[in-house]
Order: C-alpha cells, then structure tokens, then sequence
C-alpha cells in the first residue's frame, strides 16, 4: 500500500505507532514534531536509542534494571542489592522492572527485591519454567529471608502466579503475602498512585 507520506517519515509513524497508547493519529502527530526538532537533538535522540541496549542492562541477582558498567564484570549487583540500608530478610517479587520504581516511590518497603520475567499464562505459552523458581530460593536461603510480598498486578495472570509462588515456596518457613489493592480486580501496578500502592503494602495479606 501506497503512503501518502515520504517513505521515512512512514516508517517513523510506523516505529511510533509501536508505542503503547500511542495509535496513528498520535504518531502521525510525534513525527512531525520531531521534524521541527534541530538535527543536534535529533542526533542525541538517536544516540540515546541507538546505544540502550549496550548501556542499560538488568542485574543477574535481581532483575532491576541498571547501568552496564564496562569496567565492572555483568555480575556485579545493583544499587537494590547494593545498599546496606535495605533489609535483606524481606523480599518483594514482581513482573516488571518498571514496578520496582514505584513501590521504592512509596518509601513504605525497604527490603529487596526480585522481577521475574512474566507472570504465568499458559494460554499465552508462557509457563512456570520462566519464573526461575531455583533463583528465588537461592536468594532466599542465602539472604535468610523471612517474608515473601507478591507484588503482582490484580488480574487472572497475577494470581496464577501467586498461587503457583505460593505453592513452590510451602516449603520454606517464611510469611508470603500479596499486595491488598483496595481497587478493582484487573488494575495493573503502573496505573496505581503511590498513596494507593503504599496502603496495598501496609494492608498486604498473606496468601
Ligand atoms: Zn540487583
């Protein structure tokens, strides 16, 4: 099919378009303000998504996300394990390295943190292996953990998974709890105001 635009600034819209929440009318709109842009910010623009893959990174400890440093080997741990100030008997797990930022904006959690790579959906393919059960429980025999928080979004895929975490840690003598919402089944962590999400931790319940 013919376009109506350049051949470049199409393929821009159609990059665009890949963008969550962002449909043809919206990008349409972003590539044409980007052609109003100065080449130089254009260029750092460019740099910037050009080089994320080799500049961010995700710890091998935790999953969140971190700077590739060129002269500290890839295993290296991350500020969220880093820090002596967090307490490593306390646990949260979630599905997303973007939730980590907000539970640490609640300021309401101090322990550490471990993201697995998906929730559970079978009927999506995506299945238990996935979730690395062996890397939870090195961490928590190794940090001596006590409490599990099952920070998961409040949908179908949310709670297959706590039940399954649930399931595969009854062997350890630690508390697991999972965040208490207070808002309606289906709503995903990254739409959920700090204030809400710092209650869901105080009100957590066990599972
Ligand atoms: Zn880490």
């Amino acid at each position: 099919m013919s376009s109506k635009y350049p051949e470049t600034l199409q393929a821009l819209i159609s990059h665009l378009k890949k963008l969550p929440g962002v449909g043809l009318r919206t990008a349409e709109r972003f590539a044409f303000e980007l052609l109003r842009w100065k080449p130089e910010q254009l260029a750092t623009f460019g740099e910037e998504l050009a080089t994320l893959p080799e500049n961010i990174t995700t710890c091998q400890t935790c999953g969140c996300l971190k700077n590739r440093d060129q002269n500290k080997p890839d295993t290296s741990s991350c500020q969220f394990c880093d820090s002596s100030l967090r307490d490593p008997t306390s646990l949260c797990i979630l599905s997303s390295p973007r939730d980590v930022y907000s539970i640490e904006e609640t300021r309401a959690f101090k322990g550490l943190f471990h993201v697995i790579e998906h929730l559970l959906s079978p009927l999506d393919g995506r299945h238990a292996s996935a979730l690395r059960i062996d890397r939870i429980a090195q961490r928590i025999e190794q940090n001596g953990i006590k409490e599990v928080i099952l920070a998961f979004d409040s949908t179908l895929e949310g709670d297959t998974t706590s039940l399954y975490l649930k399931e595969q840690l009854s062997s350890y003598s630690i508390s697991i709890s999972r965040l208490a919402f207070g808002l309606p089944v289906g709503s995903s962590l990254e739409y959920v105001d700090g204030g809400t999400l710092a209650r869901a931790l105080f009100g957590r319940q066990t599972v």
